[in-house]
């Protein structure tokens, strides 16, 4: 038995409602004062809303702000570059930068201060132990220095032991585990079952890897029950998810070993509001709410903001748990930015996912939805998805039958289901894209 204490960091992550109330508003209070004699963005936004400093006096006054959505902070940096007008310290404090994975439109930069990557490094790292990392733990790290992940390499360090490996090198990745020790990994959620497939094709028992623990993040997929356990049986390990923002904070988000949903555990760097997607309302947190995650930031100096529309859904699962940390519980179902709309039913191509997902080792779980026109001709029914079947999926009309009979009873639409080889998809480092728009691609 692990004689680690249970917490990275006890007091923040089982502060009790009010405690944790309380440090936060003392938090945004103060992020308040920053960001009214710092950030031009922010002037200019809250002098067009007629809001004055003193018209914020408490964690409540948070609602009456504007939202700020990706595209401000695009337009922003085009006009003022390299950084944005939302740029709040002067350029020399500047340490780090990574850029936005750029799937919808141009990449936006992240500037970090030496305190801002602080502040990262420690909700990392409690996202991180949450998952089960401890001292104990040899990580291999597979990631391209310039993506948001890179940054978790400062919490492996200052929680266990990390070994840098570079992208694609998977015979390195083999190495660090079968000669050096590695025990643990942080992946996408789609990575584990494609490296167990190359694995096997070498002729290596994924089990021999003595991986014990992997975290999924930059994806949702994790928490899909067949998937979980596929993976959990083929390396013989626990698999968790996790989930931050790369405008916001690398970790924000991590489930514990009871597995119901990832706790909030970003204390003191953040305040998450759930919202009504259409509205804008605030929704109340209790289990079963369904809405937009927001996010303000509460102790940022380069880049602070204020209720970010994250186009992330989710719902909230848990707001309590055995493990004694009180940040609520949450699953992702979706995102805006990939929601398409067939015959006016909003179909997201992660709930897609889900459910192809949901017959593994039938299908890989991986799918990609091909758009072949522009809306609205393109997105009628039957919308093309290519499913990847599993190495023995059997019988593969009835297969491509099944698919489509559960998208149309659970999903509400009518799908072509196109059935591809295993691992023949395209696989992501970071961020899986479900959605290719073929017309987009032509010249
Ligand atoms: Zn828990």
């Amino acid at each position: 038995m692990s004689t680690y204490p249970e917490y990275w960091n006890r007091t923040m992550e089982t502060a009790a409602t009010p405690d944790f109330t309380k440090a936060q508003e003392q938090a945004f209070l103060r992020e308040m004062d920053y960001i009214f004699a710092n950030s031009i963005f922010y002037q200019r936004k809250f002098n067009e809303a007629g809001i004055k400093r003193d018209d914020i006096r408490s964690l409540e006054d948070l609602k009456l702000l504007p939202f700020t959505e990706k595209s401000e902070l695009r337009d922003s940096q085009l006009t003022t570059p390299p950084f944005g007008d939302h740029r709040a310290c002067p350029l020399q404090k500047i340490k780090r930068v990574y850029s936005t994975s750029g799937t919808t439109g141009r990449p936006t930069f992240i500037g970090l201060t030496q305190h801002d990557l602080q502040v990262w490094r420690e909700t990392a790292c409690r996202a991180f132990w949450t998952g089960g990392f401890r001292p104990d733990s040899m990580v291999p790290l597979v990631v391209a220095p310039f993506f948001i992940a890179a940054s978790y390499a400062d919490a492996i360090e200052s929680i266990g032991t990390l070994v840098p490996i570079g992208v694609g090198a998977t015979d390195r990745l083999i190495n660090a585990f079968q000669n050096l020790g590695a025990n643990a990994f942080l992946s996408t959620s789609s990575f584990p079952l494609h490296f167990a497939a190359s694995l096997r094709q070498k002729g290596i028992d994924p089990k021999s890897l003595g991986i014990k623990i992997i975290l999924a993040g930059g994806e949702p997929g994790a928490a899909i029950p067949a998937v979980r356990e596929e993976v959990e049986r083929t390396f013989g390990c626990i698999f968790l998810e996790m989930m931050g923002n790369g405008d916001m904070c690398g970790q924000i988000w991590s489930e514990c070993r009871f597995k119901q949903g990832m706790h909030f555990v970003a204390q003191g760097a953040v305040q998450p509001e759930i919202v009504n997607p259409e509205t804008h309302e605030v929704l109340p947190i209790r289990e079963g709410t369904r809405g937009e995650l927001v996010y303000t930031s509460l102790d940022r100096e380069c880049m602070p903001l204020v209720r970010f529309l994250t186009r992330d859904h989710v719902e909230v699962t848990q707001t309590s748990c055995e493990c004694g940390r009180t940040g609520f519980g949450i699953r992702v179902f979706g995102r805006t930015d990939d929601m398409i709309i067939v015959q006016g039913v909003n179909v997201y191509p992660a709930a897609i996912r889900d459910v192809v997902a949901a017959l593994v080792p039938l299908t890989t779980g991986a799918i990609e939805v091909q758009l072949h026109s522009p809306p609205p001709q393109g997105w009628f029914p039957p919308v093309h998805i290519k499913v990847e079947h599993g190495p023995e999926a059997g019988h593969l009309p009835s297969l491509k039958k099944r698919i489509e009979e559960t998208l149309r009873s659970q999903l509400i639409f009518k799908a072509d289901v196109e059935l591809v080889p295993p691992h023949t998809l395209p696989r992501y480092e970071y961020k899986a894209k479900l959605v290719r728009k073929l017309y987009e691609e032509r010249t």
